[in-house]
């Protein structure tokens, strides 16, 4: 029975969010992705896991991480705008928040084995953190063009005791990975878990992923309460590949209407320009990676090669809760090209003393496209610091 979308955070029974979601699987993953769907939210409200994920939230990832008001910043666009600082995360972006939640709920289902997908590198560095500290065997899979451009994370992956397996099809980037990851579950599905590191994949993904995350909005209330004296600011900023941060950021805004909600895209060399990665711009429904969402695809249904110059980004499609966040106009959605990400990373670097990843950066470029007013509030999700992008930032210096 489809239910009507209750929220915008919540998705029906069936795992849509207004027209999209759902899971769209090959029969052979019929089984784990049914065991999963039946039993996570019951997992994840268990008291005895929930203990042993915020202890690990706060011993282990250091949360909760601040919230900090950036001056400097704040005077350019005049405005005040705070940080979300996910940067300072255990590994170095949000990420690990769903990677802890996901190796607990991989214990209680019995799962001896660990395969993760990684663009950035930043999903594969949590996940073979998680599996070391829980003594469990992980395999990442990783383009190979990706493995290229994101090498310490790849040594940080090994050192990690993670095997890495190259992708080497399509454009050789995240979407292949996963296409990969998804073979290696189907032929070995019993007691391998996947743990997916977006809000994308077949149902119950993206919600478990989304609270997870949810996590980094929980904890802004409270911070802004203390600061501003209101639970509620005038807009939220984060930057979207699957979505995942966005999610956690927009997650506990989603229902509250004065919020807006704003989800910056990678625009490449120009959401024109055939080199682009801004699926909302560019997308049309469609099925990709177990979910019916918005797509970067040809008329005739084949997958459009994305570009953009941060790995984390660089993915034609975009997790089925954004999609709908889109289609119903409640988000805001925009694009930053490499040229204004990469701009805007050395730009937060001098302003406020905070070296930010290149997926990030095309958060804070977007803050350039938007009017603000001097009483607004502007959280914006600083999802990871930027160690692992010295390479291309070096080309720059
Ligand atoms: C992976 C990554 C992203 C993009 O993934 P989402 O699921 O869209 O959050 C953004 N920022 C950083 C730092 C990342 O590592």
């Amino acid at each position: 029975m489809t239910t009507t979308t209750p929220s915008f955070k919540t998705p029906s029974t069936h795992g849509y969010y207004g027209q999209f979601g759902g899971a769209y699987i090959p029969e052979m993953l019929h089984r784990n992705v049914e065991e999963l769907r039946s039993r996570y939210l019951a997992i994840m409200d268990d008291p005895g896991f929930k203990e042993e994920f915020e202890q690990l939230l706060t011993d282990y990832v250091g949360r909760p991480t601040p919230l900090f008001l950036a001056e400097r910043l704040s005077a350019k666009h005049g405005t005040q705008i705070y940080l979300k600082r996910e940067d300072l995360c255990h590994t170095g972006a949000h990420k690990i928040n769903n990677t802890v939640g996901q190796i607990l709920v991989a214990a209680k289902l019995g799962k001896k084995r660990i395969i993760a997908e990684t663009g950035a590198g930043q999903h594969g560095v949590a996940t073979a953190t998680v599996c070391a500290l829980k003594g469990v065997e992980c395999v990442v899979y990783m383009g190979e063009k990706d493995i290229d451009r994101q090498a310490p994370n790849v040594a940080r992956m090994k050192m990690l005791g993670a095997t890495v397996v190259p992708a080497t099809s399509g454009s050789r980037t995240l979407k292949d990975a996963t296409n990969e990851a998804i073979r290696a579950w189907i032929n070995d599905p019993h007691d391998t878990h996947y743990i997916i590191g977006s809000v994308v994949g077949p149902h119950p993904y993206p919600d478990m992923v989304a609270r997870f995350q949810s996590v980094i909005s929980q904890e802004t209330r409270w911070q802004l309460k203390q600061k501003t004296g209101s639970e509620l600011p005038s807009h939220v900023v984060a930057c979207v590949g699957g979505g995942s941060n966005a999610a956690g950021m927009f997650y506990h805004f989603m229902d509250e209407p004065s919020v807006k909600i704003v989800a910056v895209e990678a625009g490449g060399h120009g959401v024109n320009s055939g080199m682009s990665a801004a699926t909302t711009a560019l997308g049309t429904p469609g099925i990709l990676h177990g979910s019916k969402s918005l797509l970067m695809q040809t008329a005739d249904g084949q997958v459009v090669e994305p570009h953009s110059i941060s790995a984390g980004l660089d993915y034609p499609g975009i997790g089925p809760m954004h999609a709908n966040l889109h289609q119903t106009r409640r988000g805001i959605f925009l694009s930053a090209t490499d040229d204004e990400a990469l701009e805007s990373a050395f730009e937060l670097s001098r302003l406020e003393g905070i070296i930010p990843a290149l997926e990030t950066a095309h958060a804070i470029a977007a803050l350039n496209q938007m009017p603000f007013a001097p009483t607004d509030v502007v959280v914006l999700n600083l999802s990871g610091r930027g160690d692992k992008d010295l390479a291309t930032y070096m080309n720059y210096l």
